[in-house]
């Protein structure tokens, strides 16, 4: 039988990951099954506990349980503790183990597929929530220059840098006293959902600065829109969505999969 996977979330049916996965699997010649599983909001922990003890290998986590799947584990990555939050369960006995590829995933399409070395780079990082404290620890480990966070709540920025700040050099500010120029501009702000962009000063933007926004989306969001207007190379969250589960099933099965072809069937 084969080893038996799911991505767990709700809503899930919009997720590419079973897509993603069985090409990963098909071409490193591994033998898994992978599957959407909705959990009622208020059981994900019956419906995680029901798929491991069913003999299930593990899972991607997607929103809104990244929490409740770091409260789940039983042992946690650096990574996963970092960030608060994990997005992958591997299942082994009794043991539930917890990481969180989000952040390698990012590292990996910028280096990667934009070809871009993060050593040295100025960084300015939007938002504050889940998804930046996910790429925190695995940005800082490229040794970037600094990384600036902004956030409409600037407490939560700080409390944020302060998380990291034995990990490198992070500043905060709002976004009206942003000046400077930066090589990457990181939208972690969910604005994009909303059609709308967070209210980041065209002045962060130069020639071959790149802008990168998380969310992943048919069409240009709004910040890539702007980002491109004043002259930075622009991209989504697909390629770190493709990245992470890249991550997540080398934690799986050992073996890291060539993500190529993946952005060539989804015609990336
Ligand atoms: P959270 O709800 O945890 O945080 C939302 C953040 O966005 C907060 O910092 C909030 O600011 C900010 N924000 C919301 N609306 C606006 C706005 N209109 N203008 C400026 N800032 C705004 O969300 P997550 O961190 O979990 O997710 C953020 C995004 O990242 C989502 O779009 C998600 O889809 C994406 N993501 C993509 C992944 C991928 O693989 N590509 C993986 C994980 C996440 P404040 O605190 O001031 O309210």
């Amino acid at each position: 039988m084969s080893d038996r996977y799911a991505v767990v979330g709700n809503p899930v049916g919009h997720s590419k990951s079973p897509e993603i996965h069985t090409l990963f699997a098909q071409q490193t010649g591994q033998d898994i099954e992978y599957t959407r599983l909705l959990a009622p909001l208020n059981d994900f922990k019956t419906t995680v506990m029901r798929f491991a003890g069913e003999g299930g290998h593990g899972m991607n986590v997607t929103v809104p349980f990244k929490f409740e799947a770091f409260d789940l584990s039983s042992q946690l990555t650096l990574r996963a503790k970092m960030a608060g939050a994990v997005n992958t369960l591997r299942f082994d006995g009794a043991a539930i183990y917890g990481d969180n590829t989000d952040g390698a995933g990012l590292v990996a399409d910028i280096t990667r597929n934009a070809g871009l070395s993060l050593s040295g780079s100025r960084i300015l990082l939007l938002g504050a929530g889940g998804a930046a404290y996910g790429v925190m620890l695995p940005l800082l480990e490229r040794k970037p220059d600094f990384i600036h966070i902004a956030n409409l709540d600037e407490s939560k920025a700080r409390e944020l840098a302060g998380r990291f700040s034995a990990y490198g050099k992070i500043a905060v500010s709002s976004y009206g006293a942003l000046r400077e120029r930066f090589d990457v501009v990181i939208n972690a702000t969910s604005a994009g959902l909303q059609n709308a962009m967070p209210p980041v000063p065209s002045a962060v933007f130069q020639e071959n600065t790149l802008a990168l926004d998380l969310v992943y989306a048919d069409n240009p969001t709004p910040f890539m829109t702007f980002a491109n207007r004043y002259g930075a190379k622009v991209r989504d969250g697909f390629g770190m969505l493709v990245e992470q589960a890249a991550e997540s099933f080398c934690v799986w099965r050992g073996v890291r999969p060539d993500t190529k072809p993946v952005f060539a069937f989804f015609g990336r």
